[in-house]
């Protein structure tokens, strides 16, 4: 049988099953799970991978699932990815009433068609030279950093990112080539390839004052509000600092503002991200947005306690894979309808993944909105189901055929940023605990 020939029968056997891989998209989009306790989205994988008959590994990062449609065969492995997490977004006409949790990010797509990927490829994985490997991965939206940390401290978790954590334990080992298709906001059957992406590490502030009566003593209370307000001026008094190459971002939450409006705020709970192009630059900007923090403190004579905790590196797609996957991508969607963006600001744990192995995160039409807002859906299944996945299969089978010549070309010419155990030194680099005024470092 010639390449021409599998993509042929892939494609229809992503088309004969069409209703079912849609049926799972909707189903996944209807139930939204947070990060790290997505039990239910992994479960639907888990029901599919049995219909499959394949091997699969549950359980990995709490609830990632990897299901194997070929272990032993010679030649690379390539990863299929697909996230199982949503976001809080309880203003979304979709979101769960009970704890506003909302699919804005299109994730559900992803697993729909790494699972219509893994249903064409099934069907010609004997004639290719290599393994592919489904893999549902936890917690893509860095968010709740609270829970996390408790997570963390229970020794549940090392790190916030799903991807990070599979890395950490040796699940991205058996992966040579890593793809995953993001949904884009996008109503056209159009495809996009970006270059890079931000980086970042995430922060979890504390101001601890001092409570009182805000009525008849407000002067024997330390008013912890005020210290966070100073801080975020101090924060605003950098930006001219940052250069624009950088494209450094700070952005904020407020998760605790104070217990009652007649109390002066004893404590104010912030989430923060700090993120730029390069991780060099997050840190800088990092570095400077904790002195205006202490600044805050300093003012009214409070205490601030700083965790922060690694975020995600800036993507690094591979150029051949890029260039084969939009091969592929023009060849189902049509001239003129994949193009390439040279950097976006969002951050991907993706990108950690791309800096030790070679990896793409294109993402693909079909919705409409920004994403992570109320806005955000679905308008085309065809598209950001099923168009993603034949793409993929595709891809698979010119990576994969005639001895796997062209994945081998692409591992043998990637240049890794980091060893893996490199990247994990990074990353416990950016890991830190400062309670000021006191000072002392504490990991
Ligand atoms: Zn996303």
């Amino acid at each position: 049988m010639n390449k021409e020939d599998l993509k042929k029968i892939a494609v229809e056997e992503i088309d004969k099953n069409r209703d079912e891989i849609v049926q799972l998209g909707n189903s996944i989009l209807m139930e939204p799970e947070e990060g790290f306790r997505e039990f239910k989205t992994s479960k639907k994988i888990e029901d599919f991978f049995k219909k499959m008959e394949i091997e699969f590994k549950s359980g990995l990062a709490i609830t990632g699932i990897k299901g194997y449609l070929s272990k032993e065969r010679k030649g690379p492995s390539i990863g299929i990815i697909g996230e199982l997490d949503a976001l809080f977004n309880p203003e979304h006409p979709l979101a769960d009433r009970k704890n506003g949790l909302a699919h804005a990010c299109g994730h559900f797509a992803q697993i729909a068609s790494m699972i219509g990927t893994g249903i064409g490829l099934a069907k010609v994985i004997n004639y290719l030279d290599g393994n592919v490997v489904l893999f549902g991965v936890p917690a893509e939206e860095y968010i709740n950093l609270e829970f996390r940390e408790r997570l963390r401290k229970e020794e549940k978790i090392k790190f916030f990112g799903g991807k990070q954590e599979l890395i950490r334990i040796g699940e991205f080992d058996d992966i040579d080539i890593a793809i995953m298709t993001h949904a884009q906001s996008s109503p056209e059957r159009k495809a996009f390839i970006p270059e890079s992406s931000n980086s970042f590490v995430g922060k979890n502030i504390k101001f601890i004052g001092k409570a009182s009566h805000a009525g008849y003593a407000p002067f024997s209370g330390i008013n912890a509000l005020n210290a966070f307000n100073v801080a975020l001026s101090a924060i605003h008094a950098q930006r001219e600092t940052f250069r624009d190459e950088d494209a450094v971002r700070v952005h904020l939450i407020v998760t605790k503002g104070g217990d009652s409006v007649n109390i002066v705020p004893s404590e104010i709970k912030v989430e923060m991200y700090v993120r730029a192009k390069t991780i060099e630059a997050v840190e800088d900007a990092a570095l400077k947005v904790d002195r205006a923090l202490k600044g805050g403190a300093l003012s009214v004579g409070c205490k601030v306690e700083i965790t922060q905790i690694a975020g995600y590196l800036q993507l690094n797609s591979d150029k051949n894979l890029s260039q084969l996957w939009a091969n592929n991508a023009t060849a189902i969607l049509g001239e003129g309808n994949v193009q390439s963006v040279p950097h976006f600001g969002g951050s991907t744990d993706m990108g950690d993944i791309t800096n030790i192995k070679p990896g793409i995160h294109p993402s693909t039409g079909g919705f409409e909105g920004e994403p992570h807002t109320k806005d955000f859906k679905i308008v085309d299944e065809e598209m950001a189901y099923i168009l993603p996945a034949k793409i993929n299969a595709l891809t698979v089978i010119d990576l994969l055929f005639n001895n796997a010549e062209k994945g081998k070309d692409i591992i043998v010419s990637f240049r890794p940023k980091f060893t893996k155990e490199e990247y994990l030194k990074l990353l416990d680099s950016l890991n830190y605990q400062v309670l000021w005024p006191s000072d002392e470092k504490q990991v």
